[in-house]
């Protein structure tokens, strides 16, 4: 059974959630500050966090910061401010997604249950595929035992992909998610240089790929092995 745990200091909001995710099979357990969250951590194990942004006793992106130094537990921000520069801070602060309040309990679930489903990275801190490793701490990608040098947005791609193996990619989607080194969002001809790029350094053959496939009229799908 999944356990959630909800940092919220709206304690209807936090009843709420926490009743609706226990009706679909769930466990909660529920935090109203940012100092409770540490020490039920600190216990316990649980598979994902909803993090409310405003904490009476600190601000819960700097808590999501300090989650992140030490653990890969998938966060969603809980926020009620949605202007641009917050959503990016958040997304900064390592969080996986955000909802913006007032949200629905449908769509929460619906987050809670993609964030889920994602290839669980494995204790090495990697996500393997056949015979590749993407390290996600440090960033590096290997086939077997030899290193293959990527850059940042090519690691982004990959990492995008391999989490998703096996499913088909829109570009839309992609884009959405893959960024350059300066924090600009690439666009639909960067995106193929890039998988161009990757292509050429891990597919046997580049010119008939079945690594990266591409999908006619679709996008993209990360084919690699299990
Ligand atoms: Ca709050």
């Amino acid at each position: 059974m999944k356990r959630i745990l909800i940092v919220e200091d709206d304690a209807a909001l936090s009843r709420g959630i926490a009743f609706a995710f226990r009706r679909d099979g769930y466990e909660t357990v529920a935090a109203s500050t940012a100092r409770q969250a540490r020490d039920i951590l600190e216990a316990e194990a649980v598979d994902i966090i909803l993090l409310d942004v405003g904490l009476p006793d600190g601000d819960g992106m700097d808590l999501c910061q300090q989650l992140r130094a030490r653990s890969d537990t998938p966060v969603i921000m809980l926020t009620a401010r949605d202007m641009e520069t917050d959503v990016v801070s958040g997304l900064l602060a390592g969080a996986d997604d955000y909802v913006t309040k007032p949200f629905s309990l449908s769509i929460l679930r619906a987050r809670v249950e993609a964030l889920l489903r994602r290839a669980a990275p494995d204790r090495q801190g990697g996500i393997r595929s056949g015979p590749f490793r993407l390290d996600t701490r440090l960033c590096r990608l290997y086939r077997g035992e030899e290193e293959i040098p990527v850059s940042a947005t090519e690691y982004r791609l990959l990492a995008y992909l391999m989490t998703n193996a096996g499913q088909v990619l829109t570009k839309e989607q992609i884009l959405a998610e893959a960024w350059d080194a300066n924090g600009l969002f690439v666009d639909e001809n960067t995106l193929q240089v890039n998988i161009s790029r990757l292509r050429a350094k891990i597919e046997p053959d580049p010119r008939r790929p079945q690594v990266i496939k591409t999908v006619h009229g679709m996008g993209y799908m990360w084919n690699g092995g299990r």
